[in-house]
């Protein structure tokens, strides 16, 4: 079955998610846990998950993404960020859990000139203290582009943080296909060969999400600017082989592109028609 869904507002609720989606034809979304440039969030409604739950299971919505705000930067040089980072990362996850199996995805952050290998131990340092054995939320790494002094634009990089954490089983990728073109991987020339790097190193059964997005600059740009499906340097015909790859095609597909939403609903008819049902 082909997941397909975009990002939708949360400021009216789950339930309120639930119908948006179905109304453009999605059955899987992502929304902001909080606020995503401040930090702020409502109390949890206990009642809105109770029917949300209910309105997905009846209209037939998969598991969802929820996605941490871009304040966090689990891997500071200074203390009282990586503080703050772990205590939202840890009051989000404890509110995921309302929603069983729900997918958990963070940016592992800019190391802001401490360098990827500090970074990339203060990122571990935070999921080794909020992950616990028996959670049902699965906590995503998010493949960067390289912009500015971001950790996770390599595939190594992933590996390295995943690494150094104990409950390492909890851990899992969601590949922005912006990202990782901006990055340097050429996913429109050479998409076999990424994903065979992408397997050794991480290993394919890591990959959890997608976030499909086409670009506004070229390969190994470092910029992260994404673009409307087909209106980019991905194109497509790239797209359309990304969803319909043997290794990719049952996995949950997220639009961030710029839309609002009778964009995204076109966007979703658009790949729904490209999507080969076996
Ligand atoms: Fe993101
Ligand atoms: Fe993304
Ligand atoms: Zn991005």
């Amino acid at each position: 079955m082909f997941k397909i869904g975009c990002h939708l507002s949360a400021s009216k609720g789950y339930l309120a998610m639930g119908k948006e989606a179905v109304s453009i034809g999605a059955n899987t979304f992502q929304f902001f846990t909080r606020n995503p440039r401040g930090g702020s969030i409502k109390p949890l409604d206990l009642d809105d998950i109770a029917s949300f739950i209910e309105f997905a299971q009846k209209n037939n919505i998969g598991q969802i993404l929820a996605h941490a705000p871009y304040t966090l930067n689990p891997c500071a040089e200074k203390e009282y960020i990586r503080n703050f980072t772990l205590e939202t990362m840890k009051d989000d996850i404890s509110r995921l859990e309302h929603i069983p199996g729900t997918l958990y995805n963070f940016h592992p952050g800019s190391h802001v000139g401490q360098g990827a290998e500090a970074g990339i131990r203060y990122i571990a340092e935070i999921l080794n203290e909020i992950l616990f054995e028996d959670m049902t939320t699965v906590v995503l790494l998010e493949t960067m582009s390289g912009k500015g002094s971001e950790v996770g634009k390599t595939f190594e990089e992933l590996r390295a943080i995943i690494d150094r954490v104990k409950l390492s089983s909890k851990i899992g990728v969601c590949l922005d296909t912006c990202h990782i073109f901006d990055g340097g991987y050429d996913i429109v020339e050479n998409l076999d060969g990424v994903l065979t790097e992408f397997d050794n190193i991480i290993g394919l059964d890591r990959l959890r999400a997608i976030h499909l997005n086409d670009t506004k600059n070229p390969l190994a740009s470092h910029k992260d600017r994404h673009e409307k499906i087909g209106g980019g340097y991905l194109g497509i015909e790239a797209i359309t082989r990304i969803i319909n790859h043997p290794k990719l095609r049952e996995l949950p597909f997220l639009l961030e592109t710029p839309n609002e939403l009778d964009g995204y609903a076109k966007e979703i008819a658009l790949l729904k028609e490209k999507y080969k049902n076996a």
